[in-house]
């Protein structure tokens, strides 16, 4: 426990501080080791020393004190048989012998040795004495005593001399041999126990070094693995080094580094979908020409949103006042069921922005979505306008406190926005188009695109009569009620010219108080019978339109009459003329007659004016 505790801190150390601890150990375990050796040396120089200081002087001197003894029994002897010359020699050998004696007892340490070199000294001393006994006899001429002395006495105390020299020579080779053999010994244990500690040493300093170099390399390969993972895109892993020192703190920046790429990778891939989502849905809305094919298109892109997400596309109608489904998705196809009835009364279509509310049960939450048949939800709202001005509102359910997620609410804003765009467009294109091909006083087609039309149904070979209407004295009835009851006059013709056609049929104001119609599949007779149809519904119109009467003339031609447009409206024009010359009020066919045909004419409107439009037009 404390070892990987031990451990734990060793690599939170810095990389610096690992490197110094490591120098440092090493370091300490070389001081320690030549602290050992040098220990060692030192024993051993004192162990040498103490051979050649001790040891050696002390065998040295114990052979001198042999030797001497040697040289003084044999300057004895020579003075002995010289009779007394060479006494001069004795002397100086016991002189000799005196001096070997005295190193030797100063060389002698232990109790043996001191008893040994006291025992020589008095067996010198005896010696001495028998010399003295041997030398007197020699002097007083009493040789053979001296000899005897010599023989006897003198030559046991010498005998006794040289033994005890030798014995402390021996004593004193022992010992030095001993010495040597114990230097040797612990010359060898040295040498072990050098060879032991600077095997531990360099075991330990290699095993420090190994672990200080793991503990800075492993950290930094696990990051070097982690980088080059993030390097070839996977963001995905986190890099634990298991450190605190400088590797640690690296990992731990290059783990907020990977952090903050993965939040901006999965931002930009959020971007990138909303894009594609954005793309998708204005290429589709692109697609749709009329205002079913973009709710349609409203469905698709809510249902790719969110398939569960119940939706309805609430649209205002042509006054504006009111907000009716126009698309929905959801469960079976059913919406959520927006009671709402007006623009005015959506919330998020008054604030002109998208409202999110998380539960119905919210006191601030929109009034609309309280007791709904499906219990407590929550919505999102987002208003469809176009060019500023509210068309409708997007409207998305969800559970209960579980508003649609951000994602899906920002989808059906950019759903709400650009269907509104599209139907916007699509609308004022519809409405230039009808302008562009209507005439804005009656709404029927103006001339250009009547004759568009009808030449394409002559050149796709459909048959049809063409009828010229003109009204009657109109000039007049404009002078005397004026031009607003002239415009009255003319939508309430335009109506019953509405009335009196069908689906197939084209009717154009042509110009002024003109109008052609197309009776489609029609011959010139059918053409008559249409127009007089015309006649007498213009003139029950009349009765009941607040107009002033007024009556109009009818030529017809059908279009066999030429291949040619222009010539069938030219015939319709001189029948027409030649119905005004008769009396107007009536129908004239052309071709039928030099004059062209002309119809029964029709009785007096009642009412109006009051003037039978037959002979007594009150403005002719
Ligand atoms: P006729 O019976 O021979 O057709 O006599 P008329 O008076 O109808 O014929 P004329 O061509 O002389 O007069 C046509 C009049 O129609 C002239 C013009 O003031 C009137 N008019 C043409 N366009 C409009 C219009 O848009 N509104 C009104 N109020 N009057 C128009
Ligand atoms: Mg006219
Ligand atoms: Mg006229």
């Amino acid at each position: 426990m404390r070892r990987g505790r031990l451990l734990a801190r060793l690599r939170d150390l810095s990389v610096g501080r690992k490197l110094l601890a490591g120098f440092g150990v090493a370091a300490s375990l070389l001081v320690a080791v030549l602290a050992v050796d040098r220990a060692s040396v030192v024993g051993l120089s004192a162990s040498a020393r103490w051979i050649t200081d001790e040891a050696v002087p002390k065998a040295q001197a114990a052979d001198d004190v042999r030797s001497a003894a040697g040289r003084l029994r044999a300057t004895q002897n020579a003075y002995l048989l010289g009779a007394g010359d060479a006494r001069p020699d004795f002397e100086a050998a016991a002189k000799d012998f005196e001096t070997a004696l005295g190193l030797l007892q100063r060389r002698s340490s232990s109790p043996t040795e001191v008893a040994l070199a006291s025992k020589i000294t008095s067996g010198y001393q005896t010696y001495l004495s028998i010399d003295q006994l041997i030398w007197e006899a020699l002097q007083a001429g009493n040789t053979d005593k001296a000899v005897q002395l010599a023989l006897g006495a003198e030559s046991l105390g010498y005998e006794s001399l040289i033994t005890d020299a030798e014995m402390f020579s021996s004593l004193a080779q022992r010992e030095q041999a001993a010495a040597a053999t114990n230097f040797r010994s612990q010359a060898a244990r040295s040498r072990r126990a050098g060879m032991a500690i600077g095997g531990i040493t360099l075991s330990l300093v290699l095993a420090m070094s190994v672990f200080i170099a793991r503990a800075i390399r492993d950290p930094l390969a696990r990051l070097e693995e982690a980088a080059q993972r993030a390097a070839s895109g996977d963001l995905a892993g986190r890099v634990d080094v298991g450190s605190a020192d400088e590797t640690g703190r690296l990992a731990e920046v290059f783990n907020t580094m990977l952090d903050n790429l993965r939040r901006r990778e999965a931002l930009l891939a959020a971007e990138a979908r909303r894009q594609d989502f954005d793309a998708e849905l204005h290429r589709a809305l692109e697609m749709a020409d009329d205002e079913e094919s973009v709710l349609r298109a409203v469905e698709r892109a809510v249902i790719a949103l969110d398939p569960g997400v119940p939706a309805e596309l609430l649209l205002a109608d042509s006054s504006k006042a009111h907000l009716t489904a126009a698309a929905a998705v959801g469960p079976d196809g059913v919406g959520p069921g927006c009671p709402v009835e007006s623009p005015w009364g959506c919330i998020a279509v008054r604030n002109g922005r998208t409202m999110t509310f998380s539960s119905s049960d919210k006191i601030d939450a929109c009034p609309k979505l309280r007791d709904r048949p499906g219990g407590p939800c929550s919505a999102v709202c987002v208003p469809v306008s176009f060019m500023g001005r509210a068309i409708g509102v997007l409207h998305a359910t969800g559970p209960d406190k579980q508003p649609p997620a951000a994602a899906t609410a920002e989808g059906l804003g950019t759903v709400g926005s650009q269907a509104g765009t599209r139907l916007g467009m699509i609308r004022s294109f519809e409405r230039t188009q009808v302008q562009a091909s209507t005439d804005g006083l009656t709404g029927l087609l103006n001339r250009r695109s009547f004759e568009t039309r009808v030449r394409a149904m002559h050149r796709g070979g459909v048959p049809f009569a063409l009828v010229m209407a003109d009204l009657d004295h109109f000039k007049r009835l404009n002078d005397t009620f004026g031009h607003d009851a002239g415009d009255k006059a003319l939508r309430v013709f335009a109506q019953t010219v509405r009335d009196c056609t069908r689906p197939d049929d084209v009717a154009s104001r042509y110009g002024g108080e003109e109008f052609l119609i197309a009776f489609s599949g029609a011959d010139a007779a059918a053409g008559a019978e249409a127009a007089e149809r015309l006649r007498r519904a213009l003139a029950t119109n009349v009765a009941t339109g607040g107009t002033p009467v007024f009556t109009a003339s009818f030529g017809v031609a059908d279009s066999g009459h030429s291949p040619a447009l222009d010539a069938i409206v030219r015939a319709a024009d001189a029948a027409l003329y030649e119905a005004k010359h008769q009396g107007r009020d009536r129908i004239v066919v052309s071709g039928a007659t030099p004059e062209g045909e002309v119809m029964p004419r029709l009785a007096v409107v009642p009412g109006g004016l009051g003037f039978d439009a037959h002979h007594d037009d009150p403005l002719e």
